[in-house]
């Protein structure tokens, strides 16, 4: 299926800007180019962010809760109406299957401005009223600000999902945003600037600046820039920590995981194949929560084995549009050599490779894309490197266990935090391993189950701070505490 080749522009207050210096964009699944993009350069980072703060001291700054809630709302109605440019974008850029982007992606883009619309009204802050030595007393009472101007940094693999993540919440309450969304998947951060006009949003309230790190550290150092969310590998996280010391910037951080899971004896091994399979398979093993470390009980070691290879092999490879396709290319050639590198490490390991571990070969225009096999590997020590590294691709390594307690040392034995999931039909068991799990977010009989006014976030290496919900509002505003002396 041949695409259109796009152009992709900057959108600054308002109005998209070309700077006339372009970088491709390339189509997964053939590697045809996909878009020229304009990349922003500092003079264009300056003027977002003079135009995010003015919007801030201006028109939107000034509007009543219920206005900006009625905008933001507005935001998702227009990604509605914009549905299918939004799916043909994600598609285009990711390679992903229509049906992902359009059950999941897209409509899961328009969700993150709902949830947050009403967060600010309906959480209260506290009052506490205090005893003084003349005895008449004093009133303190929290009153909460917009951070200010945000900048936001967003990866690939789920590009609007995770940038409007933050873009929903940070409007909502308030803020104002200069976001820079991964150079390979700047699609829809880009038209999301046309709905934003479209539904009335003031100029300046959202910009978008396309480029790669270069540009992202023109806004982690930006004086300008009140506050940094981002999305992305944990070294590229520890970098970003470094860059905004010097203007003592608010970060929240989600970064990488090497997560987690486990099968105990008495688990349903139907829903644990089916959801296991999901977990590490969905979006070509793209997936941050998704599991790379699969531990199960001996007992049940082998069956798990084979249900887990057969689901492998069920997978069907394919383009975006074919009926029943459930595996797509990673995202760029890059990471397809980063993948088949650990591929190669894990053989190097003395990985037994139970399915894949190489490179698909079609006879046709997709050997020129951006694939890998669905693999799995047995016999891996649980400190390989395989094991402990972040691969980010459709693969993952059974390791056995025969105890609890030695599961779960596994399962915590990592730099990383950010999900678990486990499979059993013993309550207590659910009940007393989930908490020592050290994870930001865990399951028990399922995955990806998300309700977004929960928190997210990671521990350790996965992540600093918890976004979701009310949650959010620890990043997103400041709270100035007021005492009133009576
Ligand atoms: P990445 O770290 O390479 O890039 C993320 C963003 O940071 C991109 O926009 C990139 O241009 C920008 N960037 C790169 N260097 C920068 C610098 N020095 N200063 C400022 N910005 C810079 O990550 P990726 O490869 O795009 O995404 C995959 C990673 O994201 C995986 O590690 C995955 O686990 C993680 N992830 C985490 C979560 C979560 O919620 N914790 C969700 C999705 C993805």
């Amino acid at each position: 299926m041949p695409i259109q080749t796009r152009t992709v522009a900057n959108f600054v207050d308002g109005s998209y800007v070309e700077t006339g210096n372009t970088f491709d964009v390339h189509y997964p699944v053939t590697g045809q180019v996909a878009a020229h993009v304009h990349e922003a350069d500092a003079a264009l980072v300056d003027r977002a962010v003079a135009a995010a703060r003015a919007a801030l001291d201006g028109l939107w700054g000034r509007l009543t809760a219920d206005e900006r809630i009625d905008l933001v709302i507005g935001v998702a109605d227009g990604i509605a109406q914009r549905f299918d440019e939004f799916v043909e974008a994600e598609v285009t850029d990711t390679g992903q299957a229509y049906n992902m982007a359009k059950r999941v992606n897209i409509p899961r883009g328009a969700a993150n401005f709902r949830a947050f619309a009403h967060t600010l009204r309906e959480n209260a802050t506290e009052a506490f009223r205090m005893e003084t030595p003349d005895g008449q007393g004093a009133l303190n009472f929290g009153v909460r600000h917009p951070r200010g101007v945000i900048g936001v940094i967003s990866p690939w693999n789920a590009p609007m999902l995770l940038m409007t993540w933050k873009v929903g919440p940070a409007l909502a309450f308030g803020n104002t945003v200069v976001v820079k969304p991964s150079e390979v998947t700047p699609s829809t951060a880009a038209l999301l600037g046309q709905v934003m006009n479209d539904v009335g949003v003031p100029a300046g309230v959202y910009n978008v600046v396309h480029g790669g790190g270069k540009v992202g550290e023109m806004l982690t150092t930006h004086r300008g820039v009140d506050g940094i969310t981002f999305t992305g590998e944990t070294v590229t996280g520890s970098r970003i920590l470094q860059a905004v010391a010097p203007t003592l910037k608010a970060t929240s951080m989600e970064m990488g995981g090497k997560n987690p899971g486990i099968v105990f004896e008495d688990a349903d091994l139907d829903l644990a194949t089916t959801i296991l399979g999901r977990s590490i398979f969905l979006n070509t093993g793209q997936v941050c929560l998704g599991t790379e470390r699969v531990y199960v009980h001996e007992s049940v070691f082998e069956e798990m084995k084979d249900r887990l290879v057969a689901y492998a092999e069920g997978l069907k490879p394919g383009y975006p549009d074919e009926e029943g396709v459930t595996l797509g290319p990673v995202v760029s050639d890059e990471h397809r050599d980063k993948i088949v590198g650990y591929y190669q490490v894990a053989r190097d390991e003395g990985a037994e490779v139970l399915v894949g571990g190489g490179v698909p070969h079609f006879g046709d225009e997709r050997d020129n894309g951006s694939w890998v096999e669905p693999t799995l590997w047995a016999g891996l020590a649980h400190d390989a490197r395989t094991c402990r590294e972040e691969i980010f691709g459709p693969c993952a390594a059974l390791i056995p266990f025969s105890e609890e307690d030695e599961v779960i040392r596994m399962a915590n034995d990592t730099d990383y935090g950010l999900s678990a999931t486990f499979f059993t039909t013993d309550v207590s068991r659910a009940l007393r391993v989930a908490p020592r799990l050290q994870a930001g977010i865990i399951w028990v009989n399922d995955w990806f189950l998300r309700d977004l006014r929960t928190a997210f976030g990671g521990m350790k290496h996965s992540g600093i701070g918890r976004e979701g919900g009310v949650h959010g509002l620890e990043f997103y505003t400041e709270t100035s505490n007021v005492c009133i002396k009576i």
